[in-house]
C-alpha cells in the first residue's frame, strides 16, 4: 500500500506490542496519533508456520511466511513493511507496551540506558513477557538509530489501587522491597475505558469489572474510571486461569513442590508455561481447541477456566461493594461466545449487565507515545 502524494505523513509513530511468541504494532501519524494507518501482528515467532500479517486497517491484510524468524527478524520485517508502505516518511517515536513497571515506574516513560537497566530488574516478575518487550526495544534502537522510545506501562493504570488491595499480609519491610500486587493489563482496561467515555457510558457512577480473557486472563474492579482492585498481584501468575499459568495457587503449594526437590526455575517453569488449560486438558493452552476437544479433560479444564473466571468477578464486586457492569475483552472474551455465556450464568446473581469489546492496546501507546516525543 503506497498513500497517495497529498496524504502522505512525514513524520510516523510506531506502537509495539511484543509477546513471548508474537507481536502486534500499529502506526500513526505523529500529528494525529488516534488514526492508526498501518497495523500488523506476527505469530509463531521461532517456529516454521511464523508468519506477518499486515496492512491498513479495515483492509484485507498482506500476509508474508517468514519461517523460524524470531522476533529480531519480525521487528526487521516489520520496519520493512512500514518503510515501504510509507515511502519518504520517517519514524519519529516508538512506543512499546512493557508488562512490568514495578514500584517506579508510573507513568509512560522515555527510555534510556538507565531506564532499561531498571526494566531489566523486573524480569523475574513477568519472566513470559519481560524480556521480549525489552528485546524489541533494544532491537528497534538499531533499526531506527537515535529514534525517541516510551515505555508503556501494564502497571501503571493501577498506580491508583487503595493500599488495602495493593498490599500483600507480610511485615512492612517487604512492600518497601517491592512485594506488593501491582496488577496488570492495564493498556487494555485505559483502552477500554477510553471506548466507553466515547460512547458516553456513565461510567463515573458504575461499579465496572473489566474482564480481560486472552492468553492472560484478568479481572480489574475499576470505579470512577480508576483501578481499585485487579486479579493479577505481585505477577502475572495471580487470578484466572489461563492458557498456560496456573492462576491463583496456595503459597503452601509451592512451598510444598520446592520441599520435594524441584528447584525454583521448575517451579516457574510450571506455573508460568506448564500450567492453567494446558496443564489441565493436558494438550492445549487454546480455548479454541478445547472447545472443539471430545475429550473430558477438555470439558474439565473448560469447566475449571469458568469458575475461577466467575469466583475472580465476584471477587472485585466484593472490593467495589456491587456490580453493574462487567466488560469482557481479550481473544476468549471478544469471541468465545459459550466461555462468556456461562461466565454470566454465574455472575446472574449478581445482576450486572455484560458488553463486550475489543481491547486496543497499541492505540494507547501511540496516545502515550505522541505526548512524551512531541
Ligand atoms: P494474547 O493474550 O496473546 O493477546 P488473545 O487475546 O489473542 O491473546 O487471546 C488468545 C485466546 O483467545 C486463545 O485461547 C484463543 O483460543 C482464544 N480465542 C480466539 N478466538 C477465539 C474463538 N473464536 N473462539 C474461542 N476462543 C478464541
Amino acid at each position: 500500500m503506497t498513500l497517495p502524494e497529498e496524504g502522505r505523513p512525514g513524520a510516523l509513530l510506531l506502537a509495539m506490542n511484543v509477546g513471548s511468541s508474537s507481536l502486534k504494532f500499529a502506526v500513526a501519524r505523529a500529528d494525529d496519533p488516534s488514526v492508526q494507518l498501518f497495523a500488523g501482528a506476527a505469530d509463531r515467532l521461532g517456529a516454521d508456520g511464523a508468519k506477518l500479517l499486515c496492512g491498513p486497517p479495515d483492509a484485507e491484510p498482506s500476509r508474508k511466511q517468514i519461517p523460524g524468524a524470531d522476533h529480531a527478524v519480525a521487528l526487521k520485517e516489520v520496519a520493512a513493511a512500514i518503510a515501504e508502505s510509507f515511502p519518504g516518511a520517517t519514524v519519529t517515536g516508538i512506543g512499546h507496551r512493557i508488562v512490568h513497571g514495578g514500584a517506579e515506574f508510573l507513568q509512560p516513560t522515555l527510555i534510556d540506558d538507565s531506564v532499561l537497566t531498571a526494566l531489566d530488574g523486573l524480569i523475574t516478575l513477568a519472566p513470559l513477557h519481560q524480556p521480549p518487550g525489552l528485546k524489541g526495544i533494544r532491537t528497534l534502537a538499531t533499526l531506527y538509530n537515535g529514534v525517541r522510545q516510551v515505555a508503556c506501562f501494564d502497571t501503571a493504570f493501577h498506580a491508583t489501587k487503595p493500599w488495602v488491595h495493593e498490599a500483600i499480609a507480610l511485615p512492612e519491610r517487604f512492600y518497601d522491597m517491592g512485594l506488593r500486587r501491582y496488577g496488570f493489563h492495564g493498556l487494555s482496561c485505559q483502552s477500554i475505558c477510553r471506548m466507553l467515555a466515547a460512547e458516553g457510558f456513565p461510567y463515573a457512577d458504575c461499579k465496572l469489572v473489566i474482564a480481560h480473557m486472552g492468553n492472560g486472563c484478568s479481572a480489574t474492579a475499576v470505579r470512577d474510571g480508576k483501578s481499585i482492585a485487579c486479579s493479577m498481584g505481585f505477577s502475572t501468575l495471580d487470578g484466572l486461569a489461563m492458557g498456560t499459568r496456573a492462576g491463583r495457587v496456595d503459597a503452601g503449594a509451592i512451598l510444598h513442590l520446592l520441599h520435594q526437590g524441584f528447584d525454583v526455575h521448575e517451579v516457574e517453569d510450571l506455573l508460568y508455561r506448564r500450567a492453567g488449560m494446558l496443564g489441565l486438558s493436558g494438550f492445549s493452552n487454546d480455548m479454541r481447541d478445547l472447545l472443539a476437544s471430545d475429550d473430558p479433560k477438555a470439558a474439565r479444564a473448560i469447566d475449571f477456566f469458568v469458575e475461577r473466571a466467575v469466583e475472580e468477578i465476584s471477587r472485585m464486586a466484593g472490593a467495589l461493594r456491587g456490580l453493574d457492569t462487567v466488560v469482557f475483552c481479550g481473544g476468549i472474551g471478544e469471541n468465545a461466545h459459550p466461555i462468556r455465556e456461562r461466565i454470566c450464568d454465574g455472575l446472574a446473581f449478581l445482576g450486572p449487565e455484560t458488553l463486550v469489546r475489543q481491547t486496543d492496546e497499541e492505540s494507547e501507546i501511540l496516545l502515550e507515545t505522541a505526548r512524551l516525543v512531541s
